[in-house]
Parts: structure tokens; sequence; C-alpha cells
């Protein structure tokens, strides 16, 4: 029983370091079952990172080895949280990229209509996912030229946003207001695709309000 607990503190290190063979772990669980001196040993071990070397393992041929693994484990553990770290790091950059970065959608003559909705001239996607636009209008003529866009984000999820929206219970807006009733007579892309006009109300909306005030 001496000697085998000398056997076993030799072992112990090794143990909470997680480096034995099967048969050598197996070994040290068996003993420390039995034994309440070792128990008491591995006990005092496993609860600190660095361990203090007693002076038999100073004068322990093997020590400068074991001492290499501890330092290596530590090290792989060091190397293990750098990494996680690192890889946290690449998804939340890319996250704040792919949700900035924006990616022209193309008007193809049915994807995005103009609406009244509450008294203003609204932009509304038939696809899918969300959409932002940039645009700009003359006050003089009521002409109003527009750029479409999604998020490389959106983009990317739009495959399993049915999915992400149902279970999360998110809806996507599908329409954006534009400008107040009367403030426009024509809508194009910025490379002259009319989208819409104004039928003669609408005109006529526009006149009242720009027109006719102005000139008034
Ligand atoms: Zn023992």
């Amino acid at each position: 029983m001496k000697i085998k607990c000398e056997v076993i503190n030799d072992l112990l290190p090794l143990y909470v370091d997680d480096v034995l063979s099967k048969e050598s772990r197996e070994l040290v669980e068996e003993h420390i079952c039995e034994c309440e001196s070792c128990k008491k040993t591995l006990e005092n071990m496993s609860g600190k990172v660095s361990l203090p070397v007693s002076p038999e393992l100073r004068m322990d041929d093997t020590k400068p080895i074991k001492g290499l693994k501890k330092f290596m484990t530590k090290w792989k553990r060091l190397t293990a949280a750098v990494i996680v770290l690192a890889v946290i790091a690449v998804l939340f950059l890319s996250g704040m990229y792919a949700s900035t970065k924006l990616i022209k959608i193309p008007y193809d003559g049915h994807n995005f209509t103009v609406e009244l909705r509450d008294d203003r001239y609204c932009i509304v996607y038939h696809g899918s996912g969300s959409f932002g636009y940039s645009a700009d209008g003359n006050t003089n003529t009521g002409e109003w030229n527009v750029e479409f866009y999604t998020t490389l984000l959106d983009k990317i999820t739009d495959p399993v946003k049915p999915a992400l929206r149902s279970l999360f219970n998110i809806k996507d807006y599908d329409y954006i207001p534009l400008c107040d009733r009367g403030d426009m007579t024509r809508l194009t892309t910025r490379s002259g695709k009319v989208i819409w006009e104004a039928d003669e109300d609408g005109i006529k909306e526009f006149e009242d309000k720009h027109i006719n005030n102005a000139t008034g």
C-alpha cells in the first residue's frame, strides 16, 4: 500500500492534467476510492491551477518532462482561449460588415411599386427580405429618382429568414414612406427606368401644393 501511494502521487499531476493512459487513469481512480490520503492530495491538487512541487518530485528524474507537459497543457489552454477570442472577434466583425455592406437591388419592372398609404407615397417591395433606398427629389418638377439596397447580411440570411421570422415572430417591413402626397409626379431609377408616374389627380395635387402656392 505504501509503495503504491508513492506511485499514485507521481501519477496525480498527470492525472490532473488529463494526460494519463486509460489504464493508468483507472489505476489512479481505483486507488483514490480506497485511499483517503491520496484522495486528499488529489483534492488539493485539482483545486489549483499551478501546483506546488513537492521535494520528492523535485528530485524525481522525470520532473523536467512533467514540467514540460504541464507547461504544454497550460500553453494549449492559452492557445485555445486566444483562438476562441479570435473566432468571436472575427464573427463579430463579419457580422458588423455584413449588416452594413450595402448591395443594390436592381429594379426589374415588378419588384418595387409606389402606393399611397396614410397620405404618403410609399415604396413597396415585393421581393423577400428587408430593403432600403436612397432617393433624390426635385421640388420644382416633382421628379424623384431612387436606388434600392439590401444589406449583405439580409442577402446571406434570406434563405433561412422565413424560419427565423416565424421563430422570433419578426415581421419584415415591406414598404417605406418616400414623401408626402402631392410631393411627387414621377419616380425613376437612377438609370432612368420609370417606376411610377402620377395620374391627373396626382399632378393636380402637386401643382396645387408646389406651383400655385409658390406663384400665388
Ligand atoms: Zn494512497
